[in-house]
């Protein structure tokens, strides 16, 4: 294997350039590995980082993910799909490692070991080519919070033993090994702390709250809100969370930044956007609530805003709509709402 490190990069630029590498020169050519790539986030990030020129290596198990949403590459010489659990090592010589991969939803992440092992994994791999590390964390790492909106100095509330811990303490235990490498190894991190986030290529079963309605609109089936629906989450649309990762990785600041829009909604008034925007008569039906539901969730993003210049542009009523003719497509194939 060849090693070759950022710095060497860099500096093969600045030979030509009297040091100064203009933007776009210093990125063309830029190796990226995403994780996870193969996923919902993952493959809207793919599809930027290869129309800004850059080669992307994405590496999935196919947990979630699926061969679809990339296959629009696979043509591209700069395109490469690797199917691997990167909770085995892993060999690759790469500039910037996107680490995405995760079971990602209730119904897939427990009981996995992805986020400690593969993260320690992806860590080491950082290391040892001297690559920039992207860790996209979550909301969860606030656990219940008792801080509203949330600021990234918060600790959280966050109960170790519970049925949701394997995720929320796996990403805490995610960020304590990128701040250790980063600090021991010398390793340059980034750490996104992402709150719900939604759009189109997202699994239209694994259970989040988003992808639970809008397929159940389609479907003509009634909307399941869980407990009283009160509680509140805040709803980010995906190519704006994918121009805040890109920007942080390229950024001079370790974060953690919180990604997310602050607009919130309680579950029932999302019940009533889906409905507005799918099927006015939808029905809406109450289920009991999981265990452990965080009762509020809101991203302050003022330090996004200040160090990274970020911050979301599409409101729910607008990103809805787009995820929804994805979902009709995928739902009926080429046919309309009712089948026909
Ligand atoms: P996703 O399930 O669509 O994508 C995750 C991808 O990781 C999938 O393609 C899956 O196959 C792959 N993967 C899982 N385990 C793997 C393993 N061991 N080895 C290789 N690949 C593996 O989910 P997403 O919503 O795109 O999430 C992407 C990242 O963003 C995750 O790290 C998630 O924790 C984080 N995040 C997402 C949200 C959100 O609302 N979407 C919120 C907070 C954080
Ligand atoms: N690792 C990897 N790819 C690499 C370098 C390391 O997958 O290119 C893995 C390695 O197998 C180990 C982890 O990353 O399990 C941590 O590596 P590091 O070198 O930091 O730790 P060490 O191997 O010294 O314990
Ligand atoms: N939820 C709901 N109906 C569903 C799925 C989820 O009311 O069909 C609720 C869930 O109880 C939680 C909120 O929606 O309060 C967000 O759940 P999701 O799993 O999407 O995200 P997370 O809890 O991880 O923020």
């Amino acid at each position: 294997h060849r090693m070759i490190s950022q710095n060497n990069r860099v500096g093969f630029g600045g030979i030509n350039s009297g040091g100064k590498i203009p933007l776009e020169l210093k990125r063309k050519g830029l190796r990226i590995v995403v994780t996870g790539g193969a996923g919902f986030v993952g493959s809207h990030l793919v599809d930027r980082l290869i129309a800004r020129g850059d080669s992307v290596i994405v590496v999935d198990n196919f947990f979630t993910g699926r061969k679809e949403n990339v296959h629009h590459h696979f043509s591209n010489p700069r395109f490469e799909l690797i199917r691997h659990d990167v909770v085995e090592p892993l060999l690759l010589e790469v500039d910037q490692i996107y680490h995405l991969a995760c079971p990602a939803s209730p119904v897939h992440y427990k009981h996995n070991p992805t986020n400690v092992v593969g993260t320690l994994n992806m860590l080491g791999l950082a290391k040892r080519v001297g690559a920039k590390f992207l860790l996209t964390s979550t909301s969860e790492v606030y656990g219940d919070p008792l801080q509203h909106p949330q600021v990234e100095t918060y600790w959280g509330n966050v109960n170790p033993i519970g049925v949701r811990s394997c995720y929320d303490e796996g990403k805490r235990t995610a960020e304590t090994l990128t701040m250790d490498y980063h600090r021991g190894a010398g390793v340059e991190v980034r750490i996104a702390r992402i709150f719900n986030t939604y759009g189109p290529r997202m699994c239209i079963d694994d259970g989040r709250v988003v992808s639970n309605f809008v397929a159940q609109a389609l479907r003509k089936e009634p909307l399941t809100v869980y407990g009283d629906g009160k509680q509140t989450r805040s709803f980010q649309f995906v190519s704006d969370l994918v121009e805040g990762l890109m920007r942080l990785m390229e950024g001079e600041h370790v974060g953690p930044f919180n990604l997310g829009n602050p607009g919130e909604f309680t579950m029932l008034e999302l019940a009533q956007v889906v409905q507005e925007t799918i099927d006015p008569n939808a029905k809406i039906e109450f289920r009991p609530n999981t265990e452990d539901d965080p009762h509020k969730r809101k991203p302050d993003i003022s330090k996004a805003k200040e160090l990274l210049g970020w911050e979301p542009k599409i409101p729910l009523r607008k990103g809805l709509p787009m995820m929804v003719s994805d979902f009709r497509q995928r739902i009926f194939g080429d046919h309309k709402e009712d089948g026909t």
